[in-house]
């Protein structure tokens, strides 16, 4: 079987990346999110094991120490990271997995997986976006300040990506981002193996 890739999708809080790696996957049987750990207060409405894994600080520094994270970095105060076992189960399972996480972190699983594919997510506006973290009526105007603050500092490294794409319009996004991940599935190296008989009939 051949290992599933890894997706790394970073963008400011409220440009809408959850809401299109959920459309993203909600489709698509073989690509699946990898659920990060976090140490940030639950949000009404999430459910752990699905949106995140809530963790309280001691744990957290406990599974950095066992090395059980392929990255984490802190990000508006807390940790949050990504489990190594879940990737690494994914992965072996054939499936594409997509990790929703900071650039911090993507730059360590640049490191570790150079062959990632690593998509940004920008807003239309500064004020699109900041309407955005208000409408999802999840954080208060303390926490909403202070991610339109981390938010230009996350769009700073943008040119890091492999891909770029701006979330104006939901359905030309995701469709933007199917765009891409359609193209990686159908390059020669993961082509080939899926193709071989047909291949080997045709070459006689
Ligand atoms: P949201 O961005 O508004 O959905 O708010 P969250 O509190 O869910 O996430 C805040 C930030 O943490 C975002 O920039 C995420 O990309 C980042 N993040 C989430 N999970 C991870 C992770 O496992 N690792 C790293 N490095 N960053 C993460
Ligand atoms: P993120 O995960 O990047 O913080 P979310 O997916 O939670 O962002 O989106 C933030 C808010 O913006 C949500 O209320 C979502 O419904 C809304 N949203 C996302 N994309 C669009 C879009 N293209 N047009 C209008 N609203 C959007
Ligand atoms: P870990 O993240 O520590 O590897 O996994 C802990 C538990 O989470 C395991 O029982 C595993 O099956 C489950 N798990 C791993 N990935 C996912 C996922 O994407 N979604 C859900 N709901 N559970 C997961």
């Amino acid at each position: 079987m051949t290992q599933g890739l890894l997706y790394v999708i970073s963008a400011p809080s409220g440009a809408g990346k959850t809401s299109l790696v959920n459309a993203l996957c909600a489709g698509a049987p073989d690509l699946a999110v990898s659920v990060s750990h976090t140490t940030r207060p639950r949000r009404p409405g999430e459910v752990p094991g699905q949106d995140y894994w809530f963790v309280e600080k001691t744990e957290f520094e406990q599974m950095i120490a066992n090395k059980a994270f392929l990255e984490y970095a802190r990000v508006f105060d807390n940790y949050y990271g990504t489990a190594r076992a879940t990737v690494e189960k994914m992965l072996a399972a054939g499936l594409d997995a997509v990790l929703e996480i900071d650039w911090q972190g993507a730059r360590q699983v640049r490191q570790l997986m150079p062959a990632c594919v690593s998509i940004f997510i920008l807003p239309p506006s500064r004020e699109t976006l900041e309407q955005r973290l208000r409408c999802r009526q999840q954080d208060s105007d303390a926490v909403i300040a202070r991610r339109m603050e981390a938010a230009i500092s996350e769009m700073a490294h943008y040119a890091e990506y492999d891909y770029l794409i701006v979330n104006d319009d939901f359905n030309l996004a995701l469709n933007q981002l199917r765009a891409i991940v359609q193209t990686q599935r159908l390059t020669v190296q993961r082509q080939a193996p899926r193709l071989e008989r047909l291949i080997a009939s045709l070459l006689g």
